[in-house]
């Protein structure tokens, strides 16, 4: 089923959670709502829900307006971080509820639970109980109960918060798999940009209640509309520096620290962003910039270095083979294509 968010706004009391989202989701996507804390995701979530009525703007599923309609007719399925299980009851039952809750015939929503269960991978533990499961077949039990109504649209509320670090990744998978399988569209919640890059058809970059960019994953990390989405994206983040023009490929951090950079803006100043991934290790002649290496450290199959700049640390991860020491100065190179220039002020993408 199709979405089309227009203008949607929600106002609590003087705060705008969320400030005229406009966007379309297309049938089958899984698009995720990406941000920090107070964004304003829960909140977008909640109101496609039905359990929040927005201030002001309009929700169509296809071409049917629901701003208005209750959350029981809407056709949803959620699932939240604490999965909301019923103890008491086993895990087919808990599949079982909701067609229960809607007088589906017992042997029926058996049958449908069932079907449920195994597309999930948890059919061999109907039987048990919730607190007899580990976190990520509680989160399956969780997930089946959502779909077993066959619903138009499935939300998930950081679904894998509770999960520890190699569940998260399963499970995640697991969501993808289970989402591709039955066609639906998805909209999945999530503060771990990881998280929303490795799941997603397209994700949905929020701050402070407003919408910064909609594009596919690959699309916002390369071309990120402004400062907020490339310093949100990326680990270890990003290097901001604030340049000063100085000829023709030239710009200043200072007098000391001269930068060469190809010509492609107008302004006097700009800020540029330079991820640490990008930046190598190179000789003068191709260099966009030398510095004071003063920090050295493994991270996975990389290597971190801090290099000083006339009072400025950038970020460089760098072949571990190379032979290099702290004190050591080195000349720092990168691709064209990788520089990101913003507009000092604003933030804006520029070039
Ligand atoms: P988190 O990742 O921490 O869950 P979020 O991105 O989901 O954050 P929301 O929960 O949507 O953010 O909150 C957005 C803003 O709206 C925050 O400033 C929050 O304090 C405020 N807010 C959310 N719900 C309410 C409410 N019921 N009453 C008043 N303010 C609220």
């Amino acid at each position: 089923m199709e979405i089309h968010l227009n203008k949607l706004t929600m106002q609590f009391n003087d705060i705008k959670a969320v400030n005229k989202l406009s966007t379309t989701i297309r049938d089958g996507e899984l698009v995720s709502l990406l941000g920090p804390s107070g964004c304003g995701k829960s909140t977008t979530l909640m109101l496609l829900a039905g359990l929040y009525k927005p201030t002001s703007g309009k929700i169509y599923f296809g071409d049917k307006d629901v701003t208005k309609l209750e959350a029981e007719n809407r056709e949803i399925g959620m699932v939240f971080q604490n999965y909301a299980l019923y103890p008491h009851l086993s895990v087919l039952k808990n599949i079982m509820f909701p067609l229960r809750m809607q007088k589906v015939p017992k042997k029926e929503s058996k049958k449908l639970a069932q079907e449920m269960a195994e597309l999930v991978q948890i059919g061999h533990l109907v039987d048990r109980k919730p607190a007899q499961l580990s976190g990520g077949q509680q989160q399956r039990v969780a997930i089946a109960r959502a779909l077993v109504k066959k619903p138009k649209l499935l939300l998930l509320d950081e679904p894998l918060s509770n999960l520890d670090a190699k569940l998260r990744l399963e499970m995640r998978e697991e969501i993808r798999r289970i989402q591709q399988e039955i066609g639906i569209t998805a909209i999945f919640v999530t503060h771990d940009q990881e998280e929303a890059l490795s799941i997603s058809d397209r994700v949905m970059l929020m701050n402070k209640g407003v919408l910064q960019q909609d594009s596919p994953p690959q699309e916002m990390y390369k071309t990120p509309v402004n400062q907020f989405a490339a310093g949100f994206l990326g680990n270890p983040p990003i290097n901001f520096v604030t340049l000063a023009k100085s000829g023709n490929d030239k710009y200043l951090l200072n007098e000391l620290a001269p930068f060469r950079l190809p010509n492609v803006i107008e302004e006097d100043k700009v800020q540029i962003g330079l991820r640490p991934e990008n930046l190598y290790i190179s000789d003068e002649a191709e260099a966009i910039c030398t510095g004071k290496v003063i920090h050295i450290e493994t991270i996975g199959r990389d290597t971190l270095i801090k290099v000083e700049i006339a009072g400025e640390t950038l970020r460089a991860l760098i072949d571990p083979s190379l032979q290099i020491n702290i004190g050591d100065y080195c000349h720092l190179g990168i691709e064209e294509e990788c520089i990101h220039y913003f507009h000092p002020e604003t933030g804006v993408r520029l070039g």
